[in-house]
């Protein structure tokens, strides 16, 4: 098992409040967008990516509308619409920068692979996760 499915409500909240253009879509239903599920990563460690992410675009693409934010294969993805092609270079770059980031606790990691499932984890979290799962086994 992952531990959350989504950030932490009070930071995803921060978010909201801070950046209510670049996640206004969160309020409207799911065939519009996917932004009304919140941040579907498992931990709270990519807030200072996600956050410096919503910072540059709000400078550099301020017209972007976040519609999905997720994990998938253990990296940030991060679909817009209406954004600059420097929007898009921003978005890239965080979603790269992922990869070397625990996605739980926020500590340098890298992405690793149990039972081929991929997951992007420092060293501690990840003898967490597969002790967890040697003990649900
Ligand atoms: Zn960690």
């Amino acid at each position: 098992m992952k531990g959350g499915i989504i950030i932490d409500e009070k930071l995803a909240m921060r978010l909201y409040e801070r950046f209510p253009k670049l996640y206004r879509d969160r309020k409207r239903p799911p065939s519009d967008s996917l932004m009304c599920f919140g941040f579907m990563v498992s931990g709270n460690g990519w807030f200072d990516l996600i956050l410096g992410l919503s910072e540059d675009l709000e400078r550099v693409s301020p017209d972007t509308v976040a519609f999905e934010v997720k994990e998938k294969y253990a990296l940030l993805c991060f679909y817009v619409n209406g954004a600059t092609a420097e929007g898009f270079k921003a978005i890239r770059a965080a979603e790269e920068k992922s990869a070397t980031v625990c996605e739980e606790c926020g500590k340098p990691g890298g992405v690793r692979e149990h039972d081929k499932w991929y997951y992007t984890r420092c060293d501690e979290c990840w003898e967490k996760l597969l002790d967890g799962k040697q003990s649900a086994e």
